[in-house]
């Protein structure tokens, strides 16, 4: 039997795991317009809430993965019942298959740390309500090199400008452009995995010829984490052998989020150890040199600012060195759900795109409240207790986009079927963060790489 044609729009982590999986049984394109990791050809403006830190995504032979910091967690049960079209028990054999290629590690392994790290902050007299892990590998993984898709796959350097459809509703073709020359690609199934920002415009240039209903929602519902340093406690018993726990038997780092909820959104917040005595500005610790050093680890500059940076030193001594120092003080770290916006907040404007990202009024007042909430549920353990001023000015974009071609029963409330099949198109899926209906607090990588193994089974059946 002849191996069906594919065609996959962006090598980033959807795109990635995507190929991986089907290399064996289709003939897989990947078109990628990404030259760099950051590529100035294509930038995103926020015309809403800015995102603080830059950059937004990443783009090129891997995507965002060289640029991500690797946190592997699975979205919440209760989000799936609430606001997904399927349970979670549909995605979990396929998060079980996706952890080991992002880690290096069996999901059950880091399960068990879950049950054992649980107990032991249970022991310290911490009160229950903390959330399943965030596991993080020693070293983040760049999936296109990681799954060493080299020679497995067709690479074509182009942007995909436009989604060419049949009088049946089936995609013929992919219109690229290569290097200002465009062209026609076509194949027989076709997957949109140009990301959260990317996806939706695509889909949106396809609806102004095209106008079928589930179109209307390209580049509506879109969420992502605000995150931030909101206030720093001081505790009474010794958490810092907890607050970055290394799973035995692993190099990864297993963390905890606390988690309140507020307004029905899960609000989390990570302990991270402060060097109180050392800072004197909020900003400081809010100016992070982590990400810097991880993106541009050879500018001596960066070391040298570790100086005023000792919260990180404490971090980086914890996380790659396994010494923990006995700090009783620790920054908190949110990272909060949003409700999906009602309003477009994707589109593209030439080669830009936009992005209105904002909060209502009552969303902040939920994030104010579960701080205070956050503070006296740690009351049992905690000797002083601040709030830093000013912290929702700095929250910034956790760049988890996703809900911009979101998954619903049917095609009045989103763009694709369980299936990730566009609502109404006979041969064209959207597998990326876009996708996803609602993350709760979870990063969505881990989520990603699931739902792209799951659809690649259901392209095998199909094939067969
Ligand atoms: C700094 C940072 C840290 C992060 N840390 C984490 C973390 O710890 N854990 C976690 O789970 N997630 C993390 N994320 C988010 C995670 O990286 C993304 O959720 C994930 O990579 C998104 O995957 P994706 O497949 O949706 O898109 P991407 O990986 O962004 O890939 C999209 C690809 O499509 C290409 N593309 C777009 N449009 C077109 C077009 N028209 N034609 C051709 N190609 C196109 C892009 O160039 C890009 O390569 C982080 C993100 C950033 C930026």
């Amino acid at each position: 039997m002849s191996k069906p044609s594919l065609v996959i729009v962006g090598a980033g982590l959807g795109g990635c795991m995507l190929a991986h999986a089907l290399s064996d049984t289709h003939e897989v394109t990947l078109v990628e317009r990404g030259a760099e990791v950051i590529d100035p050809r294509y930038p995103v403006i926020d015309v809403g809430k800015p995102a603080v830190t830059e950059p937004h995504f990443g783009a090129g032979l891997g995507g965002s993965t060289q640029l991500w910091h690797n946190g592997l967690i699975e979205i919440e049960e209760d989000i799936f019942a609430t606001q997904w079209p399927l349970p979670k028990s549909a995605l979990d054999p396929y998060y079980e298959q996706a952890f080991a290629p992002l880690s290096g590690v069996p999901l059950t392994v880091v399960r068990e740390a879950i049950v054992a790290l649980r107990r032991r902050y249970a022991e310290l007299g911490v009160p229950d309500g903390l959330l399943q892990g965030l596991y993080y590998p020693q070293w983040p993984r760049n999936l296109w090199t990681s799954l060493k898709l080299q020679g497995r796959v067709k690479v074509v350097q182009a942007d995909v400008v436009d989604i060419d459809v049949d009088a049946q509703d089936r995609v013929v073709s992919l219109t690229i452009d290569e290097a200002g020359r465009q062209r026609a690609l076509a194949a027989e199934q076709f997957v949109l995995c140009a990301g959260g920002l990317g996806s939706p415009v695509l889909l949106q240039k396809l609806a102004a010829r095209h106008p079928l209903p589930a179109l209307r929602h390209a580049g509506f519902h879109y969420e992502d984490h605000p995150m931030g340093f909101v206030g720093e406690v001081q505790v009474t018993v010794p958490l810092y052998r907890l607050w970055n726990y290394r799973v035995p038997g692993t190099d990864g780092n297993l963390r905890l989020p606390l988690v309140v909820k507020r307004g029905g959104m899960h609000i989390s917040f990570q302990l991270r150890p402060a060097a109180a005595y050392y800072r004197d500005s909020r900003r400081e610790r809010v100016g992070s040199v982590l990400n810097d050093l991880r993106r541009n680890p050879w500018n001596p500059l960066t070391y040298l600012k570790l100086f005023k940076h000792w919260d990180d030193v404490l971090d980086i001594l914890s996380f790659k060195f396994g010494i923990h120092l006995p700090t009783r003080h620790y920054t908190l770290l949110m990272c909060a759900q949003m409700p999906p916006a009602q309003t477009l907040s994707i589109w593209a404007d030439g080669r830009t795109r936009k992005r209105d990202w904002r909060f209502t009024p009552a969303y902040e007042q939920d994030l104010r409240s579960s701080v205070a909430d956050v503070l006296a549920w740690l009351a049992p353990i905690t000797r002083s207790a601040r709030e830093f001023p000013g912290w929702l000015d700095d929250l910034r974009t956790g760049a988890h986009h996703s809900g911009t071609a979101r998954m619903a029963a049917t095609a009045d409330d989103g763009v694709c079927d369980t299936d990730c099949r566009v609502h109404g198109l006979a041969n064209l899926y959207v597998c990326d963060g876009s996708v996803i209906p609602s993350s709760g607090i979870a990063n969505t990588g881990l989520t990603i790489a699931a739902l792209a193994l799951r659809l690649a089974d259901h392209l095998k059946a199909r094939r067969a």
